[in-house]
């Protein structure tokens, strides 16, 4: 193993013991948990903005959107799978509920693993317009 090799692997573990996320599925801190697998774990928003917010999160590290490649697109919609899978326990799924991705900074991305809202429970506002108002 190359010198630049073993501080790319350095630099990773850092990372991974960094992210609140990955913290969540090692059981390092707490989380109201409503579905888990090998893959995938599901858990309460901590700060909800409807009576239904749940995370869907891969248990690989994938930083954001911008970050995944084709060989992660089952786990993708298997993530999406679970989310519609939720919805239906927490009987919301007649309703409606929204799915989102956050990515990046004008995505307002606050976590850097990847993780899908599951929000609903309510009707939810319409709040996707850029915060510039002179953006044309
Ligand atoms: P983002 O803005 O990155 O799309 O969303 C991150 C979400 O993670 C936020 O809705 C925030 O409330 C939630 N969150 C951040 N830290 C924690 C935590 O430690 N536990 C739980 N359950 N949710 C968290
Ligand atoms: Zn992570």
């Amino acid at each position: 193993m190359s010198r630049s090799e073993s501080i790319d692997f350095k630099n990773l573990q850092l990372i991974f013991m960094d992210c609140i996320f990955c913290k969540i599925i090692e059981k390092k801190i707490d989380a109201k948990i409503v579905f888990e697998n090998k893959e995938i774990i599901a858990f309460k928003d901590i700060h909800p903005l409807a009576p239904v917010h749940i995370l869907i999160i891969p248990k690989k590290h994938i930083v954001s959107i911008n970050d995944v490649n084709v060989e992660d697109a089952k786990l993708l919609g298997d993530m999406i799978i679970a989310a519609r899978n939720i919805a239906k326990d927490l009987d919301i799924a007649e309703n409606g509920y929204k799915l989102l991705f956050r990515t990046g900074k004008h995505g307002g991305q606050e976590v850097d693993h990847i993780h899908l809202h599951l929000i609903g429970g309510a009707a939810l506002h319409e709040e996707i317009r850029p915060l510039e108002v002179d953006w044309k």
